[in-house]
């Protein structure tokens, strides 16, 4: 099945539930009207000349038409290039040349960013850019109009043309180790994933889904969209880019069952001020990925924010994403110590990156998997596909995993993270568990830094509680002493008021080391 015929299924099996709703706008689509706008675009892109397999870029956050041209690119086969919005003109130039984009949507302008004008800066080097179409003013209005002279039927044509296994989307992983890459994805690889992922939590058209997390990226139009329309569940948009305060709102005002998010978000909606006053009663359930999860922030979640059937998904932009989900009934300690077990249809294997050998249970290694969910290719990068996806399809995820004696994986890691002081290798993430239980730490990262004697050295980027004094190192060893073994004591303890993020909350670790090789000296 394609993207559009399963959609245009949904609109079939559920017309007069709520699809999708925008809150600061305030408009609210049926299935049967989203399939109706859905339609009315993909007609005006074919009347504006787009092809199946053409190249067509989205860049903006979570405004509605997001979802409008996700779904009538893959109803007439042209494929979606998510574009980051916090890219600026030469990322952005990066996007447009890296794909052959051939058309961008884009929103002219989201707080202080001018999007219109950094398109147009780049236009001229752009040659094969054929239009750029601006949401909210005329010319997506003449594109949707133009539509009508396009035959009645041009869509459902245009749809029987298509296969499952042709590529409908790009998109850019989060650079957080480096230059995004552009992961070519097909109807197959991220409508299952999206379906497997919403199955796991037992989503149903009863479900209201709650999206703080940015359409651009995976979690967001796979999970999130893919894995609501699968199943004739309502996407909300609490706001165009995250605001705790909004996404509490409309989980308490549209009574949402679910709710979205990386841990730096639901660290965020619990520290608010005013938490308590919000009823999130009506969550059931809800996904956090993308990084890994603090358990005490768990905890919180199950307990105060209602969310006792909470998943941890883990995955990457490659894979469509996920490869691995805790299940609504795990006990505390899995869904807590472990990403869950290995998605239906699919293979995993953790290797010793070095033999390529696989490692016993218990023992850390890299984490590969193969299966359906398994990305086309970086788009136009072969020498990379080739060093990421072996001879035998297996993805090599770069991420330090151990399975458990239970099939159960507990993610240790990227590779790249990885601190080897002394000869010794040390997983920054169990370091920052320990940290997080102090009681004035609010959030806390750890990174390995050069150094002479040692090879590197810990150092532990901290974000206090408002109100709580400083800790200095001292205090950090002294806290530390007789948990954990003295060479896991961070050397360096750094204060500071915010971490370098990348747009889908996560913390760019690159950028950390940078600056504290600098501070250093
Ligand atoms: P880039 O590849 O450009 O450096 P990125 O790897 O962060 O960026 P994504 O594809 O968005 O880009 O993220 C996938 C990565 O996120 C995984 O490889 C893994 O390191 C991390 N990750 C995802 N889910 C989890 C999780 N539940 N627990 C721990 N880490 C996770
Ligand atoms: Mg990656």
């Amino acid at each position: 099945e394609t993207i559009g015929a399963n959609f245009q299924h949904a609109a079939l099996r559920f017309p007069d539930r709520e699809a999708l709703i925008d809150r600061p706008s305030g408009r609210r689509w049926s299935y049967a009207e989203l399939n109706h706008d859905v339609d009315a675009l993909a007609r005006g892109l074919l009347a504006a000349g787009v092809a199946k397999a053409d190249r067509v870029g989205i860049w903006a956050p979570n405004v509605p038409e997001w979802v409008l041209l996700q779904y009538a690119t893959a109803k007439i086969g042209a494929i979606l290039v998510n574009v980051n919005p916090s890219y600026r003109v030469h990322e952005l130039k990066y996007a447009i040349q890296q794909s052959g984009m051939s058309m961008i949507v884009a929103l002219p302008e989201f707080k202080g960013s001018n999007y219109q004008a950094m398109v147009e800066t780049v236009r001229p080097e752009c040659p094969f850019l054929a239009a750029a179409i601006y949401i909210g003013t005329s010319s997506w209005d003449a594109l949707v109009a133009g539509g009508e002279s396009a035959p009645a039927d041009a869509v459902e044509h245009a749809m029987a043309g298509l296969d499952p296994d042709e590529p409908i989307n790009i998109q850019y992983t989060s650079g957080t180790t480096g230059y995004p890459k552009g992961a070519t994805l097909s109807h197959r690889n991220i409508l299952n994933n999206g379906y497997f992922v919403t199955e796991t939590i037992g989503f149903t058209e009863q479900d209201k889904l709650c999206m703080p997390v940015p359409f651009y990226h995976c979690f967001g139009m796979v999970m999130g969209n893919l894995g609501a329309t699968t199943h004739g569940a309502a996407i909300i948009i609490p706001a165009p880019s995250f605001d705790a305060a909004a996404t509490l709102r409309a989980v308490q005002e549209e009574r949402c069952t679910a709710l979205y998010g990386v841990p730096t978000m639901f660290i965020a909606e619990l520290n608010l001020p005013d938490f308590a006053n919000y009823d999130l009663s009506s969550l059931r359930t809800g996904i956090m990925a993308g990084s890994p999860c603090p358990v005490e922030v768990m905890k919180r979640c199950m307990t105060e924010m209602h969310m006792g059937q909470v998943s941890i998904a883990y995955g990457m932009t490659e894979t469509a994403p996920v490869s691995m989900q805790t299940l609504p009934d795990d006990d505390v300690a899995h869904r807590t110590r472990t990403v869950g077990r290995v998605h239906p249809h699919l293979e995993v294997k953790i290797v010793d990156p070095a033999t390529g050998l696989t490692v016993p249970r218990g023992t850390p290694g890299e984490f590969c998997t193969r299966g359906y969910s398994v990305m086309l290719g970086y788009w136009n990068d072969p020498e990379k596909t080739a060093s990421a996806i072996d001879g035998g399809r297996w993805m090599h995820t770069g991420d330090l995993a151990e399975m458990l004696q239970d099939g159960y994986v507990n993610i240790v890691g990227r590779i790249k993270d990885m601190v080897i002081r002394g000869g010794e290798n040390l997983y920054p993430r169990e370091i920052e568990e320990f940290l997080y239980t102090h009681p004035d730490i609010a959030d806390v990262q750890v990174i390995g830094v050069p150094d002479e004697k040692y090879g590197e050295e810990l150092c532990a980027w901290i974000l206090m509680k408002p109100g709580s004094a400083v800790l200095d190192q001292a205090g950090m060893a002294a806290f530390c002493e007789g948990h954990l073994s003295r060479h896991k004591i961070p050397r360096y303890v750094l204060a500071v008021d915010e971490f370098p993020m990348t747009v889908t909350g996560k913390v760019r670790k690159m950028d950390m080391r940078a600056t504290t090789v600098e501070l250093l000296g």
